[in-house]
């Protein structure tokens, strides 16, 4: 049975333990920065607003959502949306957040190549992994492996380039954020440190996201070839 196979824990857990780890880091660094105030007085949707102004982006709105690191930048929409920490904080966590969002609309308008392929990944990897969920109990409550898991390999391996692609976009992002907000002198020399900080703990969630997949996925083709012999 699949999910008694000591076998798949050994896989898992290293992805697991980087996870947590990753995560702790990120609410360290989040927490310490998101109470130092940054010098310029900025909020986070302010910062975010001057770099995409800067940008020529002066129509593409910054919103405030619900929710804890919820920040993202909307392709589809046109539009920044902010957490509202992140919205009306003036710290250099704040700050440093919203500018890595304005980051990914600055990939967009740039038209970076690893942007496109991540946009275009999106949908499929939606349907990848609800289909993955399927063929996973599909596999788990008629034991039909043998069919199962070729689909299971083709549909995870989706899901994991997925996510081999999210990570330089996330770091350009980071780096496109950093540049602008020194450039613009919306954070200060002292400043940057805590920024780098930050965005370097949020990446390593995409990381151990990236880590985990890829032990998943090696399990599972070990598994194919274990089962074809
Ligand atoms: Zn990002």
């Amino acid at each position: 049975m699949f999910y008694f196979d000591p076998v798949y824990l050994l896989f898992v857990i290293p992805g697991l333990l980087i996870g947590i780890w990753a995560q702790v880091k990120l609410h360290h660094a989040y927490g310490k920065y998101s109470r130092v105030p940054v010098e310029s007085g900025m909020t986070g949707a302010q910062a975010a607003r001057e770099i995409l102004n800067q940008a020529g982006l002066d129509d593409m709105p910054v919103e405030e959502i619900p929710g804890q690191l919820s920040d993202h930048y909307d392709p589809t929409k046109h539009a920044l949306f902010l957490s509202s920490d992140n919205f009306r904080g003036r710290t250099v966590a704040a700050v440093g957040v919203a500018a890595h969002e304005a980051g990914h609309a600055l990939q967009h308008q740039a038209a970076y190549g690893l942007f496109k392929v991540r946009m275009a990944l999106v949908p499929v990897t939606q349907f990848a992994s609800t289909a993955y969920t399927g063929i996973l109990l599909i596999g788990i409550l008629l034991g039909l492996w043998k069919i199962a898991l070729p689909i299971i390999i083709v549909l995870f391996a989706v899901i994991t380039l997925f996510q081999l692609v999210t990570l330089p976009v996330e770091y350009d992002a980071s780096r496109r954020a950093k540049e602008q907000l020194f450039r613009l002198g919306l954070v200060h020399e002292d400043e940057r440190t805590g920024v780098s900080k930050v965005l370097d703990a949020a990446a390593l969630t995409y990381v151990a996201a990236l880590v985990s997949s890829m032990m998943t996925l090696l399990y599972y083709i070990l598994r194919a070839q274990g089962s074809r012999r």
